[in-house]
């Protein structure tokens, strides 16, 4: 929560009780809850099921994106992927005509290295990762080491090894602390499920008895650090998900409005099995195209 009386940007405050009739006025009898809003000044998307699916653009993506470009609006992308770099996620959305620059490309591995570097400056880490993962640590002077590290980080990989996973049981087991980019059990990939870093980090909690801290959504503090990312504040700021149980979970608690779509994992007959609610849901990120 913002504390009142910060100084926020120069948004008009949205009138508490509109009596226009117009479209607004219609969304804000439809969800009470949003009569205190700003306006968004700020948008956050998840990448894979809203942006992309299945390795093809979702239609509905490319002109959302230049939307938000030509708006000036902030905007992130945000994703648990901890396995690449922003470049090479940027090259790879570019590939499907989704253009978006490579310092509004948000990751796991990047929120995971902030954290790091807020809670113990210049220190140490045994990586189990790829290059997004070691990458962002360099970024923020982190020394990758098997000796002694201060940290564990276990991030994405497709290239596990008996070995590499024995060094990290021994170093977590030695003291050192356990960090994990994201609790996600499965990925997707075009062949079926594979294992991902919710599971291998099982693993070694089951070897050690210790558990990781994970940094990924539903953690919100992925959601602060996206906010203080691009300096937007909670309140004026949407969030576009695919699944209730992450993107929807954690931008509600982070107090953003959530957008759940429902053209990714999260299908409309689960959404009331859910203790809490996406402000809206639509059927894809082309129902939110006129609304930047
Ligand atoms: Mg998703």
């Amino acid at each position: 929560m913002l504390a009142h009386g910060r100084p926020g940007p120069a948004v008009p405050v949205a009138p508490a009780c509109p009596a226009t009739g117009g479209p607004a006025d219609t969304y804000m009898r439809e969800h009470g809850d949003m009569t205190t809003r700003r306006p968004a000044d700020c948008w956050l998307t998840d990448m894979d099921g809203v942006l992309i699916h299945e390795g093809s653009p979702v239609p509905g993506a490319q002109d959302f994106i230049a939307r938000l470009r030509d708006s000036g609006k902030r905007y992130l992308v945000l994703t648990n992927n901890s396995m690449q770099t922003p470049r090479d996620l940027q090259a790879r959305l570019d590939r499907m005509g989704i253009a978006v620059p490579e310092e509004a490309i948000f990751t796991s591995a990047l929120a995971t290295a902030q954290f790091l570097d807020d809670q113990r400056p210049g220190g140490s880490a045994y990586v189990i990762g790829e290059a997004g993962m070691t990458t962002a640590l360099y970024e923020v002077g982190y020394v990758l080491s098997d000796h002694d590290p201060d940290y564990v980080v276990l991030g994405e990989t497709r290239t596990y090894s008996f070995e590499a996973i024995t060094k990290a049981i021994r170093l977590v087991s030695d003291g050192a602390r356990f960090i994990a980019t994201n609790p996600d059990p499965t990925g997707p990939s075009n062949e079926g499920a594979l294992p991902a870093t919710g599971s291998v980090a099982a693993l070694i909690s089951k070897a050690t008895g210790v558990e990781p801290y994970f940094v990924g959504k539903p953690n919100p503090m992925m959601m602060r650090s996206a906010l203080n990312t691009v300096q937007a504040h909670s309140e004026s700021t949407i969030m576009i998900g695919d699944r209730m149980d992450t993107d929807v979970l954690c931008g509600m608690e982070a107090g953003l409005e959530t957008v759940l779509v429902l053209s990714g994992i999260t299908r409309k007959d689960e959404i009331d099995r859910f203790p809490y609610r996406p402000s809206r849901v639509v059927d894809s990120i082309a129902d939110l195209v006129a609304d930047v």
